[in-house]
């Protein structure tokens, strides 16, 4: 990959420095920012903190017509263990705030959801509070349409404001973008930055009781001692993944340091300083054993960056 693009890494990074309110850096190793703890470095590193920033990054990076890579924050990626060799665009904890008015809230796109729904629940605001842990970011949230237990993102979106790839601005009504399970294809190709929400009035100690049942519930079924990225597969039509892998006998089946969690099969765990590689080889086994058992093809809800053996992004 990238024989064909002439890339001076070190050239991109000057120039990217020159932006004002971005933080730069060569080699940057992204494990440390995903929840797996895996994966490669990455050739320059832009951590915008201000929405402006972002743009001038993005223009600069479209212009000189280099792949880029958006991290949020990092808990449904699997980057591999060569990294990503061009510019990674880091919207974690540089870019992250949220603003209530009433029933209604800003949140910048590296906001962790869950603060978002602690901050909402405090007010007595519901909507999302069944979407407790899932550890990701507002941005990566309407990127993937979280959800869980009913409730997805989706349903209290007002607005997504960011920009497209070339960095001119993208800003677009919920009606407007078409939301599908864990896919929304509008916002393939948008850096979000922050989106608006409408939550409804309720009790906040109703809200607060809903909120920890659900952590709790979380705590008893899923390997949360371990590095993970959730649920690695969506939910097949008809079935649930982790019965299915489970069923083709593999849980508890390990390639390195990973493994298929003996707790919840739709879990694979990076166990003991596994390789990005180890997960994938785990993914690619689940993949076809479930195909040969059940004649069922499991779509992959992980990310995957980088290079891999037969796939990447
Ligand atoms: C223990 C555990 C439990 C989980 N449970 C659930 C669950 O119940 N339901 C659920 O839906 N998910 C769950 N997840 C998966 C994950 O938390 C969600 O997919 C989350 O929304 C990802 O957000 P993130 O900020 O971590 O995104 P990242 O992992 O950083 O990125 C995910 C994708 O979004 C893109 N992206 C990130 N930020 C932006 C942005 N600002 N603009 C444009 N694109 C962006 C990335 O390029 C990538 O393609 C779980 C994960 C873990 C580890």
């Amino acid at each position: 990959m990238g024989d064909r693009i002439n890339f001076d890494a070190a050239r991109m990074a000057d120039r990217l420095a020159r932006i004002a309110e971005v933080d730069v850096k060569t080699d940057e190793m992204i494990a440390p920012y995903t929840s797996y703890k895996i994966g490669g470095p990455t050739a320059v590193w832009a951590a915008p903190r201000t929405e402006t920033g972002i743009g001038e990054v993005l223009t600069i990076v479209h212009t000189a017509g280099i792949p880029l890579f958006i991290l949020g924050l990092g808990s449904n990626l699997l980057v591999s263990d060569k990294g990503w060799p061009w510019v990674t665009l880091y919207l974690g904890t540089n870019i992250s705030r949220c603003s209530f008015d009433g029933t209604k809230a800003t949140a910048l796109a590296g906001t962790p959801l869950l603060g978002l729904i602690r901050d909402a629940v405090d007010r007595g605001l519901g909507g999302i509070e069944l979407m407790a842990g899932i550890p990701g970011g507002v941005g990566g949230a309407l990127r993937m349409n979280a959800g869980a237990f009913g409730q997805e993102i989706e349903q209290t979106t007002v607005t997504v404001k960011g920009f497209r790839l070339d960095g001119t601005l993208f800003e677009a009504e919920r009606k407007e973008i078409n939301f599908n399970y864990r896919r929304v294809p509008d916002l393939e190709n948008v850096v979000i930055t922050s989106g608006q929400f409408r939550f409804k009035k309720a009790d906040v100690g109703l809200l607060k009781n809903r909120m920890d049942d659900i952590l709790a519930l979380r705590a008893k079924k899923q390997p949360l001692n371990y590095p993970s990225c959730g649920s690695v597969f969506k939910r097949p039509a008809g079935y649930y993944a982790g019965a299915l892998i489970e069923e083709a006998g593999l849980k508890g089946e390990r390639v390195g340091g990973a493994m298929i969690s003996d707790k919840h099969a739709g879990f694979i765990l990076n166990v003991d300083n596994a390789k990005a590689a180890d997960i994938f080889r785990l993914i690619r086994r689940i993949e076809d054993k479930v195909y040969d058992r059940f004649g069922v093809r499991l779509e992959r809800e992980v990310k995957l960056i980088g290079e891999f053996d037969d796939n990447g992004i």
